[in-house]
């Protein structure tokens, strides 16, 4: 017997609708690519995005075309997508940091028709413009004023493109599984894989990331997404601060320290989301300048494994709750989050900051296990570390354009590429990527546990650590260190710093200064093109 409650399909137009009918005078803010700060309202945005979707259709964009965005975290930004998603048509995230042969390689693959981009990225884009044959025409997210002089194919300036449409549209209706965003993994060896979310996956990802175990967003939270909209759908709160009705602010290209510092202070942020590099800088700032924060009250800090010394700094100096998260573009992405359960509330000290280190648990829409490399499931146990796999409603199933490509196990979990434990509360704990953990002698060694005790040392800014081979062990740990801007530490203060912190057979064999340590796309560590730096290394003997 089916139930017999209303067929509502969970479409992204939806929540855009619920913003404006709901809290529509409730402010959006922008630091703007051409420099002043923008005001507008959740009333004005979807009036706009409802422009967006009727001028994609009247240039005759169609369910199932994709509409590329190069840009940052704009109220435009958020208008594209939700007037893409409004005709059934898909908004593809590309991340500007990448190589511009890479940015070619996946507008072609995904067979962009339109592609929509910040001033900041018009170079990049008129550069590769002439492989990109698939894309019909160029939008840049600007208005008519700033319009800079372009060749690119049927240019146009968006506030002159929404323009020209009289705003009287309705959105178009169709399946709720209906592809609505695809983005692509960095892929730091092979070709980026895409990942395909639907209008459902996306809603549900949307009221998965609002709870109250999870972000817990509310109409009452000012919220500054620095997580970029091309990285995993900013974790999804260009439609969880929309659905639950918060104030939006958003840091355009700027996220320096100081400028990070100044919308936080100045809009009175409550509630932001960025990876480690981000809040680093803005520690730094904050250091430097002895400047304290008044108003926020809880930062998502994942992407990269969160450094003890910031969840300590953030927490014991400046009173603001850290929720470590992690989580991959396959899984929308959030994947667990760090917030506390009843059995562990009352942890203080140096017991709660070993627990936040940890990634946290996983909410409601994801399954969560580890098994040994044959498959065999391992305990919860907190020690015992495996391959780590998820399954859930918001996590891929195919990779785009490689449908036949199977990619779950036969229980139908995704295994997710990081090694882990969980212990028996369920807080889950990344020890390493799979491929960059260390094999020494047959045992594993975590180079995120080095990395985050190496960052506690007064004196060091960042820390990577990779294997190098070794004649006995097969691979030992180097430590690569950049140190802090006037600070000078030595390879041996360092070892003293780690010693008895943790195993013997896990201290470094070596420890290297550099003066900067590569980074990916998407902010982490770049630990392929380390070892490359690193080839001809020879650990002392
Ligand atoms: P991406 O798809 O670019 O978001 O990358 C996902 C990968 O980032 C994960 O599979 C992890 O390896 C890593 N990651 C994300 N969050 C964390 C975290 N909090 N701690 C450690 N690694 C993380």
């Amino acid at each position: 017997m089916q139930g017999l409650m209303q067929d509502w399909p969970l479409v992204l137009h939806t929540v855009i609708d619920h913003a404006a009918r709901q809290y529509g005078t409730r402010e959006i803010v922008t630091r703007s690519i051409e420099g002043p700060i923008h005001r507008t309202n959740y009333n004005e945005v979807r009036a706009r995005s409802m422009r967006v979707a009727q001028a994609l259709a009247r240039d005759g964009v169609k369910l199932g075309d994709r509409v590329a965005t190069l840009a940052w975290n704009t109220w435009r930004h958020l208008e594209a997508w939700y007037g893409i998603t409004g005709i059934g048509a898909i908004y593809h995230t590309v991340n500007p940091r990448l190589f511009p042969e890479q940015i070619a390689w996946i507008v072609n693959h995904a067979q962009d028709r339109v592609l929509m981009t910040d001033l900041t990225f018009l170079p990049l884009v008129e550069a590769i413009a002439d492989k990109l044959p698939t894309v019909e025409r160029f939008i840049v997210l600007t208005d008519g004023a700033h319009m800079p002089q372009t060749k690119l194919k049927n240019a146009i300036a968006y506030e002159d493109w929404i323009a020209a449409v009289d705003g009287d549209f309705k959105w178009a209706s169709f399946d709720e599984n209906t592809a609505a965003g695809l983005c692509y993994t960095s892929g730091t060896t092979g070709d980026p894989k895409g990942v395909l979310y639907s209008h459902r996956s996306n809603v549900l990802h949307g009221l998965q990331a609002s709870m109250v175990n999870t972000l817990a967003v509310s109409a009452e939270d000012v919220v500054l997404p620095i997580v970029p909209m091309f990285h995993a759908n900013a974790w999804s709160l260009a439609f969880t601060v929309p659905m639950n009705g918060g104030k939006f602010v958003m840091p355009g290209a700027k996220l320096d320290g100081e400028s990070v510092y100044e919308l936080l202070e100045g809009e009175k942020v409550t509630f932001s989301a960025a990876v480690p590099t981000v809040w680093l800088m803005l520690m730094q700032h904050m250091q430097k300048t002895g400047a304290k924060l008044h108003h926020l009250k809880r930062v998502a800090i994942g992407g990269s494994a969160c450094p003890r010394a910031m969840i300590d700094f953030f927490e014991n100096t400046c009173g603001v709750t850290v929720y470590h998260a992690w989580g991959m573009t396959e899984m929308s992405p959030i994947g667990t989050v760090g917030t506390l359960k009843p059995a562990v509330a009352s942890l203080k000290g140096d017991e709660l900051l070993d627990l936040k280190a940890k990634q946290g648990y996983a909410p409601y829409g994801v399954e969560m296990k580890i098994t040994d490399d044959e498959g065999v499931e391992l305990p919860w146990d907190g020690k015992k570390f495996g391959r780590l796999k998820v399954k859930g409603p918001c996590i891929v199933r195919r990779y785009f354009r490689r449908e036949n490509e199977e990619i779950l196990d036969e229980t139908g979990f995704f295994d997710t590429g990081d090694v882990a434990t969980i212990d028996p509360n369920g807080y889950m704990q990344i020890t390493d990527r799979a491929k960059d953990v260390i094999k020494s002698g047959g045992e594993w060694i975590s180079s995120i546990d080095l990395e985050n005790l190496a960052v506690g040392h007064p004196d060091v800014a960042e820390a990577a650590v990779i294997g190098v081979a070794h004649p006995k062990w097969d691979e030992r740990p180097l430590l690569v260190i950049v140190a802090k801007d006037g600070k000078e530490t030595t390879r041996e203060d360092v070892l003293k710093f780690m010693d008895g912190k943790i195993a013997k057979w896990w201290m470094p064999d070596d420890v290297q200064f550099v003066r900067e340590i590569p980074h990916t796309a998407t902010g982490k560590i770049n630990k392929l093109k380390l070892r490359e730096t690193f080839r001809d290394y020879k650990l002392p003997t």
